[in-house]
């Protein structure tokens, strides 16, 4: 297990964990992640939240209950999250009058956080573009010579960093991650 900082609880092991923060008001919200099909998480039945959590909570059978607790008692409405992701390097070649910004462009899994950096980085240099260059073909193509290689960065960190969290080498990987950020 990693605690870091005082606010985030990461607890993960290879293909799953539970991963808490303690917000500003006092409230603490967080995920529980597995490596499952698609259809698994779709069959749970989450119109009896309390079922649908125990369900979940039996993935971890074997952790304490001082974590799975985040998970049975927990009163916030359960939302399903399935991770996609595009494939890390994507290009597109260039459309007349069209670009794309934001998770459209480079989808992801979240742990680079950096998704909505990206999206509003994307729009804010993209309007720069647009105002600069008069010519709309050259400023998209502008956007795209930079958005091209910075989503490319930010995505392999993320792929990268899934691993290290939900990978054979968990949680050890993720010690060794912060150990070295
Ligand atoms: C669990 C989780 C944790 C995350 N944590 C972080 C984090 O810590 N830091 C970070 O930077 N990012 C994080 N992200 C990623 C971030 O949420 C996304 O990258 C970001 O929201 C992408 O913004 P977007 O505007 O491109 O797309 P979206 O936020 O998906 O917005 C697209 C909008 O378009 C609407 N839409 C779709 N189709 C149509 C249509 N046909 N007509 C009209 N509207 C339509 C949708 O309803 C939606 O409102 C996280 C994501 C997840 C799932």
């Amino acid at each position: 297990m990693a605690a870091i900082g005082s606010g985030t609880l990461m607890a993960v092991a290879p293909g799953k964990g539970i991963i808490v923060h303690r917000y500003a008001d006092g409230r603490v919200l967080g995920y529980v992640a597995l490596n499952k099909p698609e259809e698994w998480m779709r069959s749970i039945d989450f119109g009896d939240p309390s079922a649908g959590l125990r369900q979940l909570a039996d993935e971890f059978a074997d952790w304490s209950q001082l974590l799975t607790a985040f998970v049975t008692q927990s009163v916030a409405e359960p939302w399903l999250r399935p991770i996609y992701a595009l494939p890390v390097g994507l290009t597109w070649d260039r459309v007349p009058g069209a670009t794309l910004v934001g998770d459209a462009a480079h989808l992801m899994s979240p742990f680079a956080g950096e998704g909505a950096n990206l999206a509003m980085y994307d729009g804010a240099d993209l309007a720069g573009m647009l105002v600069e260059q008069p010519d709309t073909e050259l400023a998209l193509t502008a956007y795209e010579a930079q958005l091209f290689p910075r989503s490319s960065d930010a995505a392999g960190r993320s792929a990268k960093n899934l691993k290290n969290f939900f990978g054979r080498e968990a949680p050890q990987s993720v010690v060794t991650l912060f150990d070295h950020s």
